[in-house]
């Protein structure tokens, strides 16, 4: 059987459907309409009316008198009535009617056009306007025409048309050595064939959201000098069950035809998702991926197909879909690290005008964990900063501004917080940067202020690494506890209350001192013992538990010691420095916000020195 009727066949179909309908219209409700406008009566009033002189007209039939009357004020009303023998009826007209009543034609005067008109070509008109309206409501939503379900509707771009290139991709070079090597493949053939190296079917761009697997997608296609399309896995997902299998067949076929060719298919996750058996699974889905399957098996490697896919859940995509031969290659978009950020930054900077002696290494260290997506969304917010602020270039200060906007959300100025609270927001964040200072494997502490920001925060301090970290020592982690903890035990210290400010560092100090004793292994009760499984590991990275309930209530009793001892320090290191604390906490209420120079500077040189 033909998988996707034409357009052609469905209009016939519509056009049979819109036949049957305006029979039935015009069989059945037309007549009942029409008679809706006649009023039944009895003979003796036909009488009544005829000797009232009101009948205008009359038409006589077989078995029934229909018969129009007007009243005075020129109301019309037909009526019909039963005919009754009655010789005499023909001459009482004559005789009766005060004025001439008209026998001939039929009542109800509708020109035969007209009536052809309404009850056959408007119906078809208005049918045709709401089979367009539909049609078009529904190609919408599938993003495609309306006369081609189950075609793929996948875009093909040729070289450049994407606009990008691998110079707009930074960091990622790994990802960019692999699919370097797909396009030269696709370029010169001959040269792998000769060693006799297949071309890879598949490559799976795999990482968290924002890292640039689209945009190394685009970039493939900018580069190649071979048509590319492009498509995206929700695509797939149709409102009619086996479309999506058939957009399958339908992509494949259209690949093979122009070959070589790149295809690439993103967020594949949505059709390739594990089968998992379970009753209620989606047919469809599985019906799409299995089509998906057979299609990357049957076409020859040697033709030059090759599809680029990309995801940030690849733990649920169907082992099937993964094994050599489908998709070969895995290619990884990780985070950037501390070259990747300055790289991306430059990139982007170079979008918009900027001062000479920008620093952007100093932003990249900020920066630590930013997708390239967020490092885009810097530049762009340090532009609009310059152009707020009506100048024509972005300065380091925009971009280190933006930092904290993409961090924390944007400053609130005339948030109204009484002075007491300022005090205790002032203390507390003091107390962290304090309890961070004092201890040695702590990030050195780069701003404090206690200008409130949009996301709800009303204070904080920044840390920056003087490098990249790529390692976490138990001590790091011990001292970046503490200084969680630090915020808090100045309120204590200082106030002896507490307040719910400190709501984010206890999710923050308990996630860590949490991952020490589940994933890290670094507490002496469980040793090297994986207590909790990372689920989806690109995107927020929850976990779950995998041990026993007895396990899981020692852990909480491991992790809530951790905190303890921490807390215990922070409290310590806070109480042996009351003095420095008191100065600076007045420092920092008074200026609002200290610079990394200005806290050293006031803590003096001495302990500096004692620091190092
Ligand atoms: P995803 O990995 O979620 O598909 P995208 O490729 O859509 O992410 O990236 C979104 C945006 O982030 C891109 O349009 C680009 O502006 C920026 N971006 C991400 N990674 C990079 C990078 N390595 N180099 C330059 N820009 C990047
Ligand atoms: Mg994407
Ligand atoms: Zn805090």
């Amino acid at each position: 059987m033909k998988e996707h009727k034409n357009g052609w066949q469905q209009l016939a179909i519509f056009g049979g459907i819109c036949m049957a309908l305006l029979l039935i219209f015009n069989v059945f409700i037309v007549p009942s309409i029409k008679e809706a406008q006649v009023k039944e009566t009895n003979y003796s009033y036909f009488m009544k009316k005829v000797d009232e002189g009101e009948v205008k007209k009359v038409q006589i039939e077989e078995n029934i008198i229909k018969f129009e009357t007007e009243n005075d004020d020129g109301s019309k009303q037909i009526y019909s009535t039963v005919r009754i023998y009655d010789p005499d009826l023909v001459e009482r007209l004559y005789n009766k009617g005060k004025n001439d009543i008209d026998f001939t034609g039929s009542i109800e005067e509708i020109n035969p056009f007209a009536e052809f008109f309404v009850s056959w070509i408007l119906p078809l008109i208005f049918l045709l306007v709401l089979w367009n309206v539909l049609m078009k409501g529904m190609s919408k939503r599938m993003g495609g025409n309306s006369m081609s379900f189950g075609k793929s509707n996948a875009k093909i771009y040729v070289k450049a048309q994407t606009g990008k290139t691998f110079a707009d991709v930074a960091g990622q070079d790994e990802a960019k050595e692999a699919l370097v090597e797909i396009v030269d493949f696709l370029h010169n053939p001959k040269k792998y064939a000769e060693i006799g190296a297949n071309l890879p079917k598949g490559a799976l761009l795999v990482g968290p959201p924002g890292t640039g697997k689209t945009l190394l997608a685009q970039a493939v296609a900018g580069e190649a000098d071979v048509p590319f399309f492009s498509i995206s896995g929700s695509e797939f997902v149709e409102m009619f069950v086996g479309m999506g299998a058939a957009k399958v067949r339908d992509l494949f076929k259209q690949a093979n035809e122009k070959a070589p060719c790149i295809v690439f298919i993103d967020e594949i996750d949505t059709i390739g998702k594990k089968r998992d058996g379970s009753l209620n699974g989606n047919d469809e889905r599985e019906q799409t991926l299995n089509q998906l399957l057979t299609e990357m098996d049957g076409f020859d490697g040697k033709k030059g197909v090759v599809i680029l896919a990309a995801t940030n859940r690849p733990e649920s995509l169907d082992p099937a879909l993964l094994r050599p031969g489908r998709f070969d290659r895995r290619i990884p978009a990780e985070l950037p690290d501390l070259q990747g950020r300055e790289a991306i930054l430059k990139v982007h900077a170079q979008k918009v005008k900027t001062e000479d002696d920008i620093d952007y290494n100093a932003i990249a260290r900020a920066t630590a964990g930013a997708s390239g997506a967020e490092l885009a969304n810097i530049i762009n917010e340090g532009a609009l900063r310059a152009v707020r602020s009506g100048r024509n270039k972005v300065n380091q200060s925009d971009l280190e501004e933006s930092v904290e906007v993409v961090i924390a959300g944007y400053e609130r100025k005339n948030a109204v917080i009484s002075q007491k609270e300022k005090e205790i927001i002032a203390y507390h964040e003091i107390g962290h940067a304090l309890v961070a200072a004092m201890q040695q494997d702590s990030a050195p502490v780069h701003k404090i202020t206690i200008i409130p920001r949009t996301s709800g925060a009303l204070g904080y301090t920044m840390q920056v690494d003087e490098g990249e970290k790529f390692l976490m020592s138990k001590e790091e982690a011990l001292a970046r506890i503490a200084t969680l903890t630090g915020g808090r035990s100045a309120e204590e210290l200082i106030f002896h209350t507490c307040t719910s400010g400190a709501s984010n560092d206890i999710e923050k100090a308990t996630k860590i001192a949490r991952s020490m004793v589940t994933c890290y292994g670094m507490s002496d009760k469980f040793d090297m013992v994986a207590l909790e499984t990372v689920n989806n590991q690109y995107l927020g990275g929850d976990t779950s538990l995998a041990c026993s309930q007895e396990t899981s209530a020692q852990i909480d009793i491991e992790v809530n010691n951790i905190i303890k001892t921490a807390h215990e320090k922070a409290i310590k290191i806070l109480s042996e420095n009351a003095e420095k604390l008191h100065e600076l906490a007045g420092f920092l209420l008074e200026k609002e916000t200290i610079t990394c120079e200005e806290f050293m500077d006031n803590l003096g040189k001495k302990t500096i020195n004692a620091l190092q």
